[in-house]
């Protein structure tokens, strides 16, 4: 259920809802928006009475929510959510592109890579400390020393840093490093990780599982939002099918259907949507078409020799054009990069 207030509502009539959900055992999020606040309520296995809140002051409706996830959604929100990753705007009219490779390698190599996509007009820098890998004799990722290298990332190119956290034991970790905590398709469903990041105060990237559906998606942010962070970005990075000819099947519907149902950031990441270099520019330009807020894009300097994902990681020469389409394009949808 929620409950919408008066846009005149004050704090008392706020704090007075709030205490009237939690006397019936039930857990109250306040969601203030641009004009009124929504609070959204949980903990509740059948429905909840409306008549307990009706008539309280400053309560302008009470709604019902049928849909499975609450605070994700648009009734909840009606805004786009705009999450500040160290400084830099995601869901705003800017379009953020995260560039950096799948892996931090070296110092060389993510400081390379980092000046390069920084030049370019990249807005966060990305590379993977830890590293989920299919196979476990494939290069894991330096760890703690990785995320010190990208710390120095930071401090010389000025973007702040993306990161995957691979498990509960090294939120802390990584997050003393990271300005927003990647968690992999492979993690999405990984509810206790989910969990514990909803208890932390840094920005999520929550990518879409490789078979899961947008509902489960949403229900994974919901996770994030039901422990108190709203600072949560979605990501579409393809799902599997029976398509061969790419590495998976970038689902670029899924931007408009996420967008009209929540109000949460959407980026789309083609580097993994089709697992090839050449796909990765023109996958880009419709992600900027379709409307999502950002795009993620795995960059290289020697991607013969990366050690994981080299096939489909731009060389910086491609990410610079790649930059100067996606700039022009986004005038087109009313957007900046
Ligand atoms: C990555 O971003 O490097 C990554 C491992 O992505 P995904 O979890 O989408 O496979
Ligand atoms: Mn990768």
């Amino acid at each position: 259920m929620l409950i919408v207030m008066d846009s005149a509502a004050s704090a008392e009539d706020v704090r007075r809802v709030v205490q009237t959900v939690e006397s019936l055992g039930l857990q109250a999020h306040a969601i203030p928006g641009a004009q009124r606040t929504a609070i959204g309520i949980t903990g509740n296995r059948g429905s909840v009475e409306t008549g307990a809140f009706e008539n309280l002051p400053g309560v302008a409706e009470v709604i019902p929510v049928s849909a499975p996830y609450k605070l994700v959604s648009r009734e909840a929100k009606r805004e786009n959510t705009v999450v500040s990753v160290g400084g830099v705007s995601v869901g705003g009219p800017e379009i953020v592109v995260v560039a950096g490779p799948c892996a931090v390698e070296s110092e060389a190599q993510a400081m390379e890579t980092g000046h390069a996509v920084r030049r370019a007009g990249a807005t966060l820098f990305r590379g993977g400390a830890f590293k989920p890998r299919t196979s476990p004799y494939s290069f894991q990722g330096l760890g703690e020393e990785g995320l010190k290298i990208l710390a120095k990332v930071r401090k010389e190119t000025g973007l702040p840093i993306v990161t995957e956290v691979l498990d509960t034991e090294t939120v802390e970790l990584v997050a003393e490093y990271a300005d927003c905590l990647q968690v992999g398709a492979r993690n999405m469903q990984n509810f206790s990780l989910l969990k514990k990041l909803g208890k932390t105060r840094r920005p999520v990237l929550l990518k879409r599982g490789m078979s899961a559906t947008l509902e489960e998606l949403l229900l994974s942010a919901e996770y994030l939002l039901a422990e108190g962070n709203y600072e949560v970005i979605l990501c579409e990075r393809g799902v599997r099918t029976f398509s061969d000819h790419t590495r998976n099947t970038l689902d670029l519907s899924a931007v408009p259907y996420v967008q009209r149902i929540s109000h949460l950031p959407i980026l789309v990441d083609p580097s993994h949507g089709t697992g090839k270099r050449q796909k990765v520019l023109p996958l880009s330009r419709a992600a900027v078409a379709v409307g999502a807020d950002g795009l993620l894009i795995e960059v290289h300097p020697h991607p013969e020799v990366a050690l994981s994902d080299g096939p489909q990681a731009l060389l910086p020469e491609m990410f610079a054009d790649l930059m100067r389409q996606v700039r022009l394009l986004a005038s087109v949808v009313g957007r900046r990069v």
